[in-house]
């Protein structure tokens, strides 16, 4: 990679001389303007100019054809990235088919290694590849509705997990008054949060990760949003603060230093960041941590007020109890509930919760539900559940437990500790909203408690998919199973027709939430039978409907064609059902 980073720095390189000759050629002009305004030896000044304008033709020449060779460099960079990327994906599907296989504990270590070192590999090259192709100017944003929330709670789960790992602390707050609905890049405003976050993780040995976004102002249906990703890191010298965002650099350069990287990261995040209208910057105090911030601008879409408000009418005025250790994560909580219109308190220990709790029967205002985080010190938030049911006064209390460690066999613990359901953090806000409303219900039906099951994430997402009804419109049988199957799996209730035609006619009938489309198909394809529910016409329930279509190759092109018919999203065959779930799940959630 050496050979690149070398090309990488000659294009820098060429890019100065090609700002110095800028600078040259207007010093040039101005003089063969101050020349043919000054008096004089008229015949000198002729020739001086002559001299001159050949001078400013030659540069102009250099500067065009160093201006060619730069953009050859970079196209060359980006094709070249590319080329290494298939047999790379080589190299890593065979080493992920190689640890199915039975290995050795030798064996086993050897090929991980091998797995690890690949993906870093396929990281760097991914991260020369996007550099490249901003540079070449080739680099466009694909502008696509999304749901912000959904967009950060799908980044939470890795990025949590990562901090989890090393003991740290992870939290991340949208304001309130930060609009969801919104159109941009979601892909590459995902990119320069991994790319902070990741190395808020990287640079933090203890203490807290906290996202935080804000809206700066709002336009029109502009609206300008702050990203801030605060550590408690190594923190950052305040003469490196400038330069970290220059390409290849770090703050420590030393052939020593501790951490790896390329220094890439920042230098992609930035142009991101500025192509998205907002820039970048870090502050940072020796030895309190670090803080990096970036602004985008987005549009708004209309139907924000879409927003079931009218569900949240449901735990509206309940009072609830926040107990965890950590500040932050009560502040988010705390944001939250009062968001949903729920009254809170918070308490810091185990100790304040119990009397809190007490506090709270005694003086007639008893708390509906109270929220224990399980990682706090003194005492821990299932000793705080077990202790607050050995007590009568206290024993009926709705409990969820927060928890950032997962383990097989928790669910059957902590209902034995007597939590009605536990959610592992980061907590999606749909879950723990859906989590509040689903115990406060069971209690109406007094449910008994030997019959009550634990609530947890995926009982709150089967109850979820159930109510939703997914059209396949697929002509081969076989692809058609492997979706119905996928589909149940998750829970959905699945229907199956096998062209557009009895699509446009199964949608006159029901009512459905999505249709997973394939494009094409006999008697009618996939592009045609779209065009058909979007327009206004049509018999069909709902124009509106989500579409998503099932490509089997995802050729240049194609996502025009699929934009053209109205068609929202597509996804390619072979079905990855991962995948699947996750498109699925963001457009559903686009309508919560
Ligand atoms: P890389 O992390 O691959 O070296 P980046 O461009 O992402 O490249 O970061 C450049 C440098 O900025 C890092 O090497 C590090 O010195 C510094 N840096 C970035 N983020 C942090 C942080 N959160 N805390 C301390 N230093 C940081």
């Amino acid at each position: 990679m050496s050979e690149i980073k070398e090309l990488q720095l000659k294009v820098t390189e060429l890019e100065k001389q090609l700002e110095k000759q800028k600078k040259t050629n207007k010093i040039l002009k101005e003089r063969v303007k101050k020349n043919t305004h000054s008096t004089g030896d008229s015949f000198s000044i002729f020739e001086r100019n002559i001299a001159l304008q050949k001078k400013i033709a030659s540069r102009t020449h250099d500067l065009e054809a160093a201006e060619a060779a730069n953009k050859a460099k970079s196209e060359f960079l980006a094709n070249m990235s590319h080329e290494i990327r298939t047999p790379m994906n080589g190299v890593i599907g065979m080493t992920g088919l190689l640890l199915d296989t039975n290995l050795d504990k030798e064996q086993l270590e050897y090929a991980e290694t091998v797995r690890n070192s690949a993906n870093a590999l396929l990281n760097l090259i991914n991260d020369i590849l996007d550099f490249s192709k901003i540079d070449a100017g080739q680099l466009d944003l694909e502008i696509l509705c999304f749901n912000l929330n959904t967009t950060i709670e799908e980044l939470n789960d890795p990025l949590a997990m990562r901090a989890h790992k090393k003991g740290l602390d992870y939290v991340s707050i949208i304001d309130p008054d930060v609009p969801l609905l919104l159109r941009g890049d979601p892909s590459r405003l995902r990119q320069i949060i991994n790319n902070l976050v990741g190395n808020a993780i990287k640079f933090t040995a203890k203490g807290e990760i906290v996202i935080h976004i804000t809206n700066l102002s709002e336009k029109g249906n502009k609206v300008t949003l702050r990203f801030s990703i605060k550590d408690t890191g190594i923190s950052i010298a305040e003469n490196k603060q400038n330069n970290i965002f220059e390409l290849f650099t770090q703050a420590d350069a030393s052939t020593t230093r501790k951490f790896g990287g390329t220094g890439l990261g920042l230098a992609i995040s930035k142009q991101l960041a500025e192509m998205m209208g907002g820039s970048i910057g870090v502050n940072s105090i020796e030895g309190r941590g670090s803080t990096f911030w970036f602004t985008v601008v987005l549009e708004k879409r209309s139907q924000q007020e879409s927003l079931p408000e009218i569900n949240r009418m449901d735990i509206k005025d309940k009072n609830i109890l926040i107990v965890d250790d950590n500040a932050t994560n009560r502040k988010w909580l705390s944001i939250l509930l009062k968001k949903w219109g729920c009254r809170s308190s918070e308490a810091a220990s185990a100790k304040q919760a119990l009397e809190l709790l007490e506090e709270g029967i005694l003086q007639k205002a008893p708390y509906d539900i109270a929220l224990l985080d399980m990682q706090m010190p003194e005492m821990d938030g299932e000793t705080l559940g077990r202790t607050i049911k050995e007590k009568e006064l206290l024993k009926d209390a709705l409990l969820v437990m927060l928890t950032s460690l997962g383990n097989r066999g928790d669910a059957v613990r902590f209902q034995k500790s007597g939590f009605d359901a536990y959610l592992t953090k980061p907590v999606k806000q749909s879950h723990l909203y859906d989590c509040i409303l689903t115990i406060l219900n069971s209690k109406l039906k007094s449910v008994a408690q030997k019959e009550k099951q634990i609530i947890t994430r995926y009982v709150l997402a089967e109850n979820r998919n159930k109510k939703r009804r997914i059209l396949v419109v697929e002509d081969n049988i076989v692809n058609q199973k492997i979706a119905i199957k996928i589909l149940e799996k998750y829970g959905y209730r699945v229907n199956a027709v096998a062209n557009g035609q009895e699509a446009l006619h199964a949608l006159k009938l029901a009512s459905y939430d999505l249709v997973l489309m394939d494009c094409q198909m006999p008697v009618m394809d996939g592009y045609e039978a779209t065009k058909e529910i979007r327009n206004s016409n049509s018999k069909v329930m709902n124009n509106k409907i989500f579409v998503i279509a099932m490509t089997a190759n995802a050729m240049k092109g194609d996502r025009e064609k699929c934009i053209n018919a109205g068609i929202d999203d597509y996804i390619a065959k072979p079905i990855n059902p991962q995948a699947l779930k996750k498109t699925i799940e963001r457009w559903l959630e686009l309508r919560r």
